[in-house]
This record gives C-alpha cells, structure tokens and sequence, in this order.
C-alpha cells in the first residue's frame, strides 16, 4: 500500500479540507468517478396519495479515492434502513437458491467440510443457503440482522443470530469457542458502511485454516458494460480484484483464489484465508485477474476518471432517441420497474413527456409511481391496449426473457429498445 495514507484502523479524524474520507484508508475524496445527481432512494416507490409530496433526493456521487483506488459513495441511507426492515427474501429466487445450493455442493467438496465443521454465513437472510449446509449434516450458523428474515431461518432449523457483523460479533462467537471453517459472505459487502470493522471480523472468526468467501459485483464489469444504473444509495462501495485484495491484506487476510461470475451483472467470487495461519497456496487466477485489471487500467486514478465520460455519452445518445422518436410523433412506453430504471430515468431526466408510463408484472408496483421522476407504473396488459411504438426496457439485463413474453407487440409494429450499454432498437 502506498506510505502516504493514514492507517483504516486508527483514523477517526475527519479528512482534511472538509472533504469527505476514503471509507478504506481516509484519505480525502477529491475526485468523481461518476456523478448521477441527486437522486431518491430507487427503491421508494411512490403510492398514488402520496404523489404530491416531497420526496428526499440525496446525491449519488460515486468517488475514487486517490490513494487507495476504492469507488465509494457517501453513506447517506443508515446500514439500519437498509438491513433492519429488509423485505426481500432470497428464497423467493429460484435461481438464487440454486446459486446457492450449487456453492455449496463446491465448498463441501473443496474444502473437506463434514460433521466436525463450522459454515457460517454473513447476511444470511432466510437461510437460502444454510438450509443446504444443514441438509448435509454439516452444523451451521447464520448471522442476520434483520430479525423479521431471520425468523424464516430460525423456523426452518437453521441456527440464526439476529445481529450485525462486525469485530465485536466475531470476538464473541470467538468467545464461546465459536471459529468458521467456512464463511460465505453473498452480496452484503457492497452494503456495509463500516468496511474496516467489516473485513476485521472475518480475521477473528475464521479457525486457523478456514476459508471466507466473499461474493461483489465486479468493478470491471461495471465499467466494461456500462452498467452506471447499478449506482445506488445502499451500495456503499465497487470493488475491482486489486482493490478487494488490497482491503483484505489490510486485515490479515490473503486473497488465494477468485472466480468471475455471471450474478449481477458480474461478480466476483473470492476465496480468502488468514494470512498468518493459512495453508492454500495462491492460485493463478489470482495472479491472471489482476494482471488483467493492470492491463485495463483499474490500478491508475486516471482510468477510473475516463468513467464520467461514457455515462454521460451513453445520457445524451438515449436522450437523443427518445426526443427524435417524440418529434416524429411516435410514443414510448417503458417495461419494467427494477430499481436500476430509477437511477437512470432519474440521472437522464426522463418524465411522462418522453416516456408516458411503464409497466410490471409485480402487483406491488402497480397503480404507484417511480421516484423522482413520477412516471406512472400500470398493469402490463395496457401495452396491448395502447399499442405504444417503442417499449424501453429498463431491465436490461432481462431483455431476452422480455422480449420472448412481449412478442405479441411486434403485430402492432412495436420495436424495442434497451439503454444500456448502449441505445439499440433490437
Ligand atoms: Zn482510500
């Protein structure tokens, strides 16, 4: 690491010049990495009686720190809000069970795990994954800190603590004579505000040769396929390899393997062990995947500026469409309500002028609006009805599963568009 940053562990002061300090190493956040604007929560849908009030609009001003290399945003939404009353539950994803069951199955074979062993899992929700460790014989115990979740794995057997992860939740576990062989950690590190204390705790809770892995959307693909719209207020921090190395070496812990997986627009599975006890010798995709990063850039402040340039190409081409086809004359429709449209509806400026509603299949969405910018969610069989021109998936990710289930609309002549990476009529 470079000698002129301040110790994680130590600094508590405020960064210099009032600015705001590295999550990671604090040094002082002076440089954009994208800017999207101010920007309400893009999970608060608006209901109908409440389309009339003020809506809190916080920045989402993504930032790389200088020193370090860690993209952040400032935490303005409280670790509480998003964990405490968290109304998403991983079983309800049958192929998130299946991600899960499949990891699992790998783990137990990889890593010797049998009735002797401890698997322990950060953020474990509903016990979508533990039910498979428990179904093993393999004794396990979930870490949840939203108590209303955790209760659906406390009644499926699985053993759940109702409590944020942490240094203090690792000594005590460590203190009834608790130590992991195994800790999976899915999906919850971007979502810690406290990083440090975060990391910290896996050190003191693994068992002298246990393994922790930790699974993140992947900086690379974020920048490679332009995904700006996955920006958002309770995603604290974007990790490439070189940076999740760097923050896990900071904690006694050695990075000794890592996969590239498909989940959330690409992600990164990585294996890491306690420095000083580990025995895993350091695999070559280690290696490889950093060399890949070096070679794109990703260990340079002035690759992650060049970001800002092709969000805001990517703005202006989408809002160069929809203004030519609205001059033509021809009407636009959006499908779909994912928390991604939000973002980027909001950070383009699109209202009802240049897309006059959306629609979803959840029955929760419809008959609200979407924040911020107030367009319309209806029920998707009014795309029938009103035989709009266009139909704009904001889910692109899903655009082949929406296109397939919205074929009937090429009988009217609809096309459709995805945003991202780029505007394409398919
Ligand atoms: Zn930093």
């Amino acid at each position: 690491m470079p000698t002129t940053q301040t110790d994680p562990t130590t600094a508590t002061a405020p960064a210099a010049e009032g600015l705001a300090a590295c999550r990671f190493c604090a040094a002082p956040l002076r440089h954009t990495f994208v800017d999207l604007g101010m920007s309400p929560l893009c999970e608060s849908y608006v209901p109908a009686e409440r389309v009339n009030a003020m809506e809190p609009f916080y920045p989402l001003h993504a930032k790389v720190c200088e020193s370090c290399l860690l993209v952040q945003l400032e935490a303005f939404v409280s670790a509480d809000h998003i964990f405490t009353e968290y109304l998403y539950f991983s079983s309800y994803s049958d192929s998130w069970v299946e991600h899960a069951r499949l990891y699992v199955d790998m783990a137990i074979e990889r890593f010797g795990l049998g009735p002797d062993s401890l698997v322990m899992e950060v953020a474990s929700n509903d016990g979508y994954l533990l039910r498979h460790v428990v179904e093993r014989g393999i004794p396990a115990l979930g870490i949840e800190p939203a108590a209303n979740v955790a209760k659906v794995a406390q009644e499926l057997g699985i053993e759940t603590l109702v409590r944020f992860f942490g240094r203090d939740t690792a000594r005590d576990l460590v203190a009834e004579g608790k130590r992991a062989d195994l800790i999976a950690a899915n999906n919850v590190m971007a979502h810690v505000p406290d990083l440090n204390d975060f990391v910290a705790g896996f050190e003191i809770l693994l068992a002298d040769d246990g393994v922790v892995t930790i699974e993140v959307p992947h900086l690379l693909r974020l920048v490679e396929d332009n995904q700006f719209d996955t920006i958002y207020h309770e995603h604290f921090q974007y990790f490439s390899c070189l940076t999740a190395q760097r923050v896990l070496a900071h904690h006694g812990l050695e990075l000794f393997d890592v996969e590239e997986l498909k989940s959330h627009g690409g992600s990164l599975r990585l294996y890491a062990q306690r420095e000083s006890t580990g025995t895993r010798p350091v695999g070559q995709r280690v290696d490889d995947l950093i060399e890949r990063e070096r070679e794109l850039g990703f260990d340079t402040l002035e690759a992650h500026l060049a970001f800002t340039a092709q969000v805001e190409e990517t703005k202006w081409s989408l809002l160069e469409f929809l203004i030519a086809k609205r001059r033509e004359g021809k009407r636009i429709a959006g499908y779909g309500a994912p928390g991604k449209g939000n973002t980027l509806l909001n950070y383009c400026g699109i209202r009802t002028d240049l897309l006059a509603y959306t629609v979803d299949r959840n029955p929760y969405k419809q008959g609200q609006f979407l924040p911020g910018t107030h367009i319309p969610i209806l029920h998707p069989d009014v795309l029938a009805e009103d035989r709009p021109d266009y139909i704009l998936i904001l889910p692109w990710n899903l655009k082949e599963e929406i296109v397939a289930q919205l074929d009937y609309a090429r009988a009217w002549g609809a096309r459709f568009v995805v945003p991202i990476p780029r505007v394409e009529v398919l």
